[in-house]
């Protein structure tokens, strides 16, 4: 699954462009491996998934979590999650709306849905064991580039690159020396992501979770705190004195009024219900008929709701 993306600001030539000036060199790409890698030894954040307890399972669920939503809200459903399903079978025989219904407040439920989906097709297809090589995990539903990455680096060592919102922006920063990457993932960045990933296997599993970390801790999209970070001296960013970023607008996180509110309110009405529920129910979390109405027809296009006789609905029972 990928992040929502912004044709518009798609900017494949500006990304292109940037990377060129970036004056870290490729020559001198390695030097950033391993003072991340060190810092990451000392100040990795004890998290569940990164347990070796987890196995490829929880580092799947986990990944699924993460990709929206921060680590504080994820914690508590990852660890219900895995106790109530620890392996894929055990999520598979169940409805997908337990999926839903379990995904609480955890926003884009469109991800749980996704991964009752994997599951099923890892039970069905790889004997309910998280597939080990890159393209299997891909051709499972729900699994996108980014997903199918993270789960072979994080869960099996595996030499890929890893590129989330965290990474980009300290790729940004460090190498290419803008501020903010482009708002949607480029060709540019992933070249540049290959370019920058260890040659030794085992290192370059290190170096994708070492670059995510910083990126979530140091080098975050609100402060950086150079002070305290690893590459401060080689950072093409800092170096050029922070100019001010150039690019479009940067996508806001706009909820109060959306659609997607009002999608959650009325998904919260039927996680919260064990027995099918009337429109009245629903039609009493929106005022707005209209807005309320698109939301429900967008829920059930989305496989997230199931319209029943009667003017019932219900979470989806597969
Ligand atoms: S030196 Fe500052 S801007 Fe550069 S990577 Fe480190 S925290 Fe980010």
């Amino acid at each position: 699954m990928t992040a929502p993306t912004n044709p518009q600001t798609d900017r494949a030539g500006r990304a292109d462009d940037a990377a060129h000036v970036g004056q870290v060199g490729r020559a001198d790409h390695a030097d950033l491996h391993a003072p991340v890698i060190d810092w990451f030894t000392e100040h990795a954040r004890d998290l569940p998934w990164r347990r070796d307890t987890a196995g490829p399972w929880g580092v799947m669920v986990s990944e699924f979590m993460l990709q929206q939503t921060p680590v504080n809200r994820v914690r508590p459903v990852y660890e219900q999650w895995l106790a109530r399903w620890p392996r894929p079978a055990d999520l598979a025989k169940e409805a997908p709306g337990e999926a839903v219904r379990a995904w609480g407040r955890l926003g884009y439920p469109r991800r749980a849905l996704r991964l009752h989906g994997a599951a099923v097709a890892i039970t069905e297809r790889h004997g309910g064991d998280v597939p080990t090589q890159h393209a299997q995990l891909l051709a499972l539903p729900g699994i996108g580039e980014y997903t199918a990455a993270a789960v072979a680096s994080f869960a099996y060592g595996q030499r890929h690159a890893v590129l989330d919102t965290n990474v980009r922006r300290v790729f940004a920063r460090a190498v290419t020396g803008v501020q903010f990457p482009p708002n949607a993932t480029t060709a540019a960045e992933r070249k540049l992501a290959r370019t920058l990933l260890p040659e030794e296997e085992a290192t370059a599993a290190q170096w994708a979770a070492a670059s995510m970390e910083l990126g979530a801790l140091v080098c975050t999209a609100k402060n950086e705190e150079c002070h305290r970070c690893p590459i401060a001296s080689l950072c093409a960013w800092r170096l050029a004195g922070k100019p001010a970023h150039e690019g479009p607008p940067r996508r806001g996180q706009t909820y109060a009024g959306t659609d997607r509110q009002v999608r959650g309110k009325l998904l919260a009405v039927l996680r919260d219900a064990l027995v099918p529920v009337p429109q009245a129910d629903l039609d009493r979390v929106w005022d707005e008929p209209v807005q309320r109405a698109r939301a429900l027809d967008g829920l059930v296009d989305d496989g997230l709701v199931e319209p029943l006789a009667g003017g019932l609905y219900r979470l989806p029972q597969g």
